[in-house]
């Protein structure tokens, strides 16, 4: 409409649900953006915390399966849409390589079509639920990236950068960017800062030392680290086991992803997780008795199967008092009252029927699923306030003793 501003935005898959958005970033190509992409998808997935997927927004350059050796990988489509393919520990990936036939074959579209084909991978792929969808975008600040920049709700970007890069000049043209977009960048990475000598250990800052950290201080924006040209991470990207990395590099980097807030919802306040606890008490008082359904110390991923649960005493953004108590078997409806009567107040599993979810609801318990991983993890994230519940239910069955495998 005249006297209106465009908007370009494209709905994602009605199937999706996708917390946090992010978008590695560079000045030009060759830089390690896709290497520092995946490395970032394979922390995080390597958590346990997170249901991770990168879409390889590089379409002319794609390089993603590659690193992860799944160039062969077909993904599956259906009426609904196309289906990411899923790597060695189970990141999601969709990039238009897995697409072509020869995936040698140079991309010679022009730019809308590029530009199209990532909002595809966006309003066509269904991701599912996704913690993190890390995307890794086309090298410079031109038309392709801008597309994406304008098309999809962005919640963070990070900027990979060398130490040979006219850093400044890169950061500059995000910043403007990501101001006209009024995305948050998140920080600022340099990649292949030095070389370790094999011999002595010793550091060597080839192109001069600490360039893209003084840029981002300059600038006002996190610096958070740097890698060094390292010889076992190139041999790895070459052989596509990106995912066998031992290393821990980008921990800063890691920590503020883990950081950026879920989408839509707001900043988190100084003391969120006290705050988030009180707002979901039921009982007038603070403290709240948590149950988790477990399997040794995994969050079991069948309600009424599972070996028992571990409770804990939330309070203060703190998970304490943390006590087992085995099941006592799973009679339908029967769990639920027992737990109740333990003075449990939400209760935490992988998968629950539906009827057990009905009887916990009917005694004001609250219902988390979907949850994954260790226990002790999922507490604490259920006291920081972060934990959610796919809210996921079994309907095959009406009762909450049997249960397929939520995800
Ligand atoms: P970009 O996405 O910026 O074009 P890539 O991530 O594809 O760059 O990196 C190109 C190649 O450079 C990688 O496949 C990898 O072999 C190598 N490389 C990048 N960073 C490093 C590093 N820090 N140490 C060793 N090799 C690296």
């Amino acid at each position: 409409m005249p006297g209106q501003q465009q908007d370009f935005h494209v709905e994602t898959h009605p199937l999706n649900d996708i917390k946090r958005t992010i978008a590695v970033l560079s000045g030009k190509g060759g830089v390690g953006k896709s290497m520092i992409t995946a490395l970032l998808a394979t922390y995080l997935q390597r958590t346990g915390k997170y249901r991770v997927g990168i879409l390889d927004a590089d379409v002319t350059g794609p390089s993603i399966p590659k690193l992860f050796g799944a160039e062969n990988f077909k993904p599956k489509g259906s009426d609904e849409g196309l289906f990411p393919v899923r790597t060695h520990s189970n990141i999601q990936l969709m990039s238009i390589n897995l697409l072509l036939d020869d995936p040698t074959a140079p991309v010679i579209w022009r730019g809308p079509i590029l530009g199209n084909t990532v909002k595809q991978f966006w309003s066509d792929v269904i991701w599912g639920d996704l913690d993190f969808l890390l995307l890794d975008m086309p090298p410079g600040t031109g038309d392709v990236p801008l597309t994406v920049f304008q098309s999809l709700p962005l919640d963070g970007i990070v900027i990979v950068t060398s130490p040979q890069d006219l850093v400044s000049l890169i950061v500059q043209k995000a910043i403007h960017m990501a101001q006209m977009m009024q995305i948050p960048i998140i920080g600022l990475v340099e990649n292949m800062s030095h070389v370790v000598c094999p011999h002595c250990g010793k550091e060597i800052a080839v192109f001069g030392n600490g360039k893209s950290a003084a840029v981002a201080q300059e600038a006002g924006i996190p610096y958070l680290g740097s890698l060094p040209i390292d010889p076992d991470l190139a041999r790895l990207c070459d052989a596509g086991q990106i995912e066998r990395i031992h290393k821990n590099y980008l921990d800063d980097c890691l920590a503020a992803l883990e950081q950026v807030p879920v989408h839509g919802q707001p900043t988190a306040p100084a003391a969120p997780a006290a705050e988030a606890v009180k707002q979901t008490s039921g009982g007038g008082s603070s403290m709240k008795k948590i149950a988790i359904s477990a399997e040794g110390d995994q969050v079991s991923a069948h309600f009424g199967h599972c070996e028992g649960f571990v409770e804990f005493a939330v309070e203060d953004g703190k998970a304490t008092d943390k006590q087992f108590v085995a099941n006592p078997g799973h009679k339908p409806g029967f769990l639920p009252n027992f737990l109740h009567d333990r003075g449990v107040q939400v209760i935490i599993a992988g998968g629950m029927g539906a009827g057990a979810v009905e009887i916990f609801q009917e005694k004001g318990i609250d219902v988390y699923t979907g949850a994954q991983g260790s226990v002790d993890e999922i507490a604490r994230q259920y006291a920081d306030g972060t934990l959610t519940s796919t809210g996921s239910v079994c309907h095959e069955h009406h009762n909450e003793s049997s249960c397929g495998g939520h995800s």
